[in-house]
């Protein structure tokens, strides 16, 4: 059973390495029927940043990566929270103590500053010097008995230790030299090393999809499990992500990156990019499979993701109901962001699925963000327009009251619409006004503007209650 996990730390936003390694774990759960699990590895309370958890959890889902089990779903290996299984993580240090595999480290935060200083006079490398391996069980019992603080510490094996990736194949690292590394701290919370192997153990994760800045941390968990004899999970380790000049990725927020585009275009972008093979999103997840990773840092241009995003409108108007849900509900925001403070936003048309379509097919795919449908010239959309009525309209007052009533009887479709032109040629001949003139004057009451889309795409964007308030304002 396939079960794989994303297990952010809610240290800020989500970044863009994170969202990569989630969309990752979350196609392969996809592709192989498995389960997507999210984690929050909320362990190291100086780090936390107050509301980082839950802005994580719902960008995962507004982008589309739904998790089977999480802190929000739960599910049957909850709770999904570490700050909240604190007795699991405690129940294991002292197993690891019991078979040998970790001791108890009394040394007080003052030793460890001085051995710190020294080490770093001498210009060595800091680490710590596992004095507290070799306490005798006698001076143990003693401190224990004085209720001294203690550290749990992991006993790291001096030989080599071969990490099997599936990807990077088998990978060496000795640990040894960093020294002995902490399991639980002296207040019972676990670092990472040992709260992750618990986790992923009792989740019964199968496979450890993660950054290759985790492979040296590796070593270690490879040790736990060995010591309580857990089965190991496959790991695969995902090449880092650079820029085009080959500089480490900066972490840009997911949130602020994504302002604009289409959820798809950003997933098909990441996955692209750390994978090496283009493809849509349902396209992805049939045929993802980790022997398409390659191995290489992946490049991230940046300026392609404006490609992605045009490819995906093109495709969005062949009809995708899901993605155009998706984008309806950012555009809406977006709206609202921009104009609702200032003006009286019309937000039912919003509402309408045809708008949208409509309103991609008029531009032809020139739209690559969805910023590009809210810029000002499309703003008569958003804000019904103020039209000066002047004397000379009176000639068309007869007209737009034929032209309501048409429009209350039609049913809507496309070729509804389209009749109305015959209908409006059909009044201008009997009663001897200009047809050119009177679409004009209709331009002008839409949109407050000469030029734009052709009156029947007009009326298609707008919808019939908005069309038809629009063409009563105009003849109060
Ligand atoms: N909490 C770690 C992080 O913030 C998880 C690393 C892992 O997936 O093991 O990335």
């Amino acid at each position: 059973n396939v079960r794989v996990r994303f297990a952010p730390s809610p240290t800020g936003f989500l970044h863009i390495g994170g969202l990569r390694t989630a969309l990752y774990n979350y196609l392969f759960a996809c592709a192989n029927n498995g389960k997507f699990i999210v984690r929050i590895e909320d362990t190291d309370r100086t780090r936390i940043v107050e509301g980082a958890a839950s802005s994580m959890l719902s960008t995962l889902e507004r982008i589309g990566l739904h998790p089977d089990e999480s802190p929000k779903h739960g599910g049957e290996y909850g709770p999904y929270v570490q700050s909240e299984r604190l007795q699991h993580y405690q129940r294991v240090a002292h197993e690891l103590i019991q078979n040998g595999a970790a001791y108890r480290c009394f040394c007080s935060p003052r030793r460890l500053s001085i051995l710190k200083k020294d080490q770093r006079r001498r210009k060595e490398t800091e680490r710590y010097d596992n004095r507290c391996r070799d306490l005798t069980e006698g001076n143990i019992a003693c401190n224990v008995a004085e209720g001294k603080p203690f550290v749990i510490r992991l006993k790291l094996k001096a030989n080599f230790i071969s990490i099997k990736d599936a990807l990077f194949g088998k990978v060496g690292h000795n640990s040894y030299f960093e020294g002995d590394p902490v399991l639980l701290k002296s207040d019972g919370f676990p670092t990472y090393h040992l709260a992750n192997v618990v986790d992923d153990h009792m989740m019964q994760i199968s496979h450890v999809i993660r950054g290759k800045e985790w492979l040296t941390s590796t070593s270690k968990h490879v040790q736990i499990y060995e010591a309580l004899g857990w089965d190991l999970p496959t790991f695969i380790h995902l090449p880092l992500l650079i820029n085009t000049d080959g500089s480490k990725l900066s972490k840009r927020q997911v949130g602020k990156f994504f302002s604009g585009y289409s959820p798809s275009a950003l997933l098909n972008f990441m996955a692209y990019y750390g994978s090496g093979f283009p493809g849509l999103r349902f396209y992805l997840i049939s045929s993802y499979h980790s022997s398409q990773l390659v191995l290489s840092d992946a490049i991230v241009n940046f300026s392609k993701l404006d490609e992605f995003s045009t490819i995906l409108t093109k495709y969005i108007l062949d009809g995708n109901k899901s993605e155009l849900q998706h984008m309806r509900e950012a555009l809406y925001k977006l709206v609202q962001q921009k104009y609702a403070t200032t003006h009286a936003v019309v937000l039912p048309l919003l509402t309408q699925y045809k708008y949208l379509n409509i309103k991609l097919l008029t531009t032809q795919g020139h739209i690559t963000k969805l910023n590009d449908l809210i810029l000002k010239e499309y703003q008569y959309l958003w804000i019904r327009p103020e039209v000066q009525i002047l004397p000379d309209h009176k000639v068309f007052h007869e007209a737009v009251c034929s032209l309501i009533r048409h429009l209350n009887t039609i049913s809507w479709t496309s070729q509804d619409i389209e009749s109305i032109s015959s209908i409006l040629s059909q009044h201008c001949k009997e009663n001897g006004c200009s047809y050119p003139n009177l679409m004009k004057f209709l331009r002008q009451v839409f949109t407050n503007k000469e030029q734009g889309p052709k009156i029947a795409d007009l009326l298609h964007m707008l919808g019939r209650e908005e069309t038809v308030c629009r063409l009563n304002n105009a003849l109060s």
